[in-house]
């Protein structure tokens, strides 16, 4: 059996890892780089391209080129308005269904798109590796709510990946830390990535990684400090040349990649130039867009923003009981703990001196899934992981409010079970509502959907007693099942509105991903056959010219024949014109050198 492999399936970059020969070991994803930008284009035909090479596409096919897609997994359509402001392309569906992504004249769910990133990375690793990997640990965000991560596990699926666990991305990051750093402590992990911002309170040591508590905020991320240098620069613009840059999608994805590096730069310097030239068109001709941005005035626009991650950490150690002295070790995750303002906010908040920066906050959350993949693959022993459910769950009582059946931060796996009854003589189903979320009120939390208990035999108010197991997997999943208890027959347990897949959609999507997967092979080995083609004709032209006369015009005849066919067949891309035609050169090649 091959080996499960460890996936950071981040918002804007992804990294695949394994656990070999007693470490984590990041895998490239490119010969360029260790991380694959989450992006996945798509043409009009079907293909489908991955990672660097859809980055491309951004600026020349905006709307079908889908990037941020995390922000959608396991999203309904009204949750997500403010994703929506900020890319090109188009989602659809009712205000309460799962988002759809419009692109190249279908729709697709994010767990599709996902699947497309997986299956990449599983590509990647098993051409490194030499072997089939067709096993997955992958990581989440902390505060993921449940459609997130049975998302992520349906994204996984359709990949044709067995997900053996999925992990919240500080617990990967606190396994990567703690396997290296031994030692008793109490770390809080800042994870702060494109899309998502995380915060978890660990306690480690003998071998021991027991979550303390968690919290964070799935809206928040690098993407939105982009905006607020697009809206700064945009703005300006608008009002020196009455001119919306942002309204062409264009030059918004020109506009976005220049926020970004400006303020990867503004981590490291204290003010910036921001230069997008010809970004659009008045009638005295093409205009460009300059702008100087300092840190101070960057910050100051974001300081709502830092203000929610001031606001997390002291929510965080509210919710653990600790006090901020007690935090032993602060350790930075994701692309934006960069940026100093959020190093510091920490630094108060944790009152630390200094931040962690000694793990590569790009790469090690996949070695934690790698080193998880270690440990349920029996590699590594004595290692023991105790997480939280970031959210509670619970059920909608008679007066309209939530009751918690599993509070926040209890540990999991967590197996809560409750007795309900009806409140009417011989009703034979009651319905009960399944929510997610902290609120007093039943309506301010996420509804989950609808349990209906059906069957149950006719009996007086009160007396039919019914047993409802809510179960939190290790993955942070909820599970319901039920149980009558005069009969002990298991009762069906239908929750509707999860917005989830089943098992025949999941296989039926798994079929059209693989299928996509195996057009995107054959249309590389076609591209590759035919700059074969296109170099051998280069070449033996160059050599017939200079070197022609060496094996008489007999044999160079044929060559020039030869290679005439062969320029036609990849005028006309006759994939199997040009396969006979580079036979054919072989052959002559061969015949001349033995003369030679
Ligand atoms: P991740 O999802 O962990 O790959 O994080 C990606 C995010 O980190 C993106 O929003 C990047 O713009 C951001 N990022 C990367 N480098 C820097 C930097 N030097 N300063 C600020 N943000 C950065």
């Amino acid at each position: 059996m091959g080996k499960i492999l460890g996936i950071d399936l981040g918002t804007t970059n992804s990294v695949v890892a394994v656990y070999d020969n007693g470490k984590a070991r990041i895998l490239q994803a490119s010969p360029q780089s260790n991380t694959m930008p989450s992006v996945v284009s798509f043409g009009a035909k079907g293909e489908q391209s991955v990672g660097a090479a859809a980055v491309t596409q951004q600026v020349t096919n905006p709307e079908n080129t889908v990037y941020s897609v995390k922000r959608f997994m396991g999203r309904r359509l009204n949750e997500v308005a403010s994703e929506e402001r900020i890319v090109p392309y188009k989602l659809l569906g009712k205000p309460d269904d799962q988002v759809k992504i419009a692109v190249a004249g279908r729709k697709f769910t994010p767990p599709q798109v996902s699947a497309v990133l997986l299956a990449e990375l599983r590509r990647v690793a098993e051409e490194e590796l030499g072997e089939v990997c067709d096993r997955a640990v992958i990581t989440v965000p902390a505060y993921f709510n449940d459609a997130q991560r049975q998302a992520t596990a349906d994204a996984g699926a359709i990949a044709g990946i067995t997900v053996e666990r999925i992990i919240n991305e500080p617990t990967a990051a606190a396994l990567a830390y703690g396997v290296e750093h031994r030692g008793a402590r109490n770390l809080a992990v800042v994870d702060l990535g494109g899309g998502t911002f995380d915060l978890s309170l660990m306690k480690l040591g003998d071998g021991k990684f027991e979550v303390l508590a968690v919290h964070g905020n799935t809206h928040l991320g690098g993407d939105d400090f982009d905006q607020r240098i697009i809206d700064i620069v945009a703005d300006d613009f608008l009002r020196t040349h009455q001119i919306d840059a942002r309204e062409d999608p264009m030059a918004l994805q020109r506009l976005k990649q220049a926020a970004r590096d400006a303020k990867g730069e503004l981590s490291f310097r204290e003010s910036v130039e921001i230069s997008v030239p010809y970004i659009a068109i008045s009638p005295d001709g093409p205009l460009h867009l300059q702008y100087n941005l300092n840190r101070e005035r960057f910050e100051a626009v974001c300081d709502d923003l830092f203000g929610e991650i001031r606001e997390a950490c002291r929510r965080v150690l509210y919710d653990a009981s600790l006090p901020g002295e007690a935090i032993d070790e602060v350790v930075m995750v994701g692309g934006s703990t960069r940026m100093p303002r959020v190093q510091t906010v920490a630094m108060e908040a944790f009152k630390a001196e200094a931040v962690n920066k000694s793990t590569n906050p790009d790469e090690v959350v996949a070695a934690g899934a790698a080193i998880l993949g270690g440990i349920l693959q029996g590699d590594l022993i004595n290692v023991h992981l105790m997480d939280v459910t970031s959210h509670g769950f619970g059920v909608t009582d008679a007066r309209a409010r939530m009751e918690t059946l599993i509070p926040k931060n209890t540990p999991i796996p967590v197996t809560v079970k409750k007795t309900f009854s009806t409140p009417t003589d011989n009703q034979r189903s009651v319905s009960i509502n399944v929510l997610e979320g902290e609120k007093t009120k039943a309506q301010d939390n996420r509804a989950l959907g609808v349990f209906r208990l059906s069957g149950i035999p006719k009996a007086p108010a009160g007396v039919p007693r019914i047993e409802v197991s809510f179960n939190i997997d290790a993955n942070g999943i909820l599970n319901v099942t039920a149980r009558d208890e005069a009969s002990g027959r298991e009762q069906q347990v239908t929750i509707s509105g999860t917005g989830g897949i089943d098992e025949e959609e999941r296989e039926q999507l798994r079929l059209e991903a693989a299928a996509a997967q195996e057009q995107k092979a054959a249309a590389e080995v076609e591209l590759s056959l035919r700059n074969h083609a296109e170099r051998a004709l280069h070449t033996m032209q160059g050599w017939l010219q200079y070197h022609g006369r060496l094996i008489g015009p007999k044999a160079a005849q044929k060559f020039e024949i030869t290679l005439l066919k062969l320029q036609k067949a990849i005028a006309a891309n006759k994939a199997h014109h040009m396969k006979q035609c580079l036979k054919k050169l072989d052959e002559l090649a061969e015949l001349y050198r033995k003369a030679a």
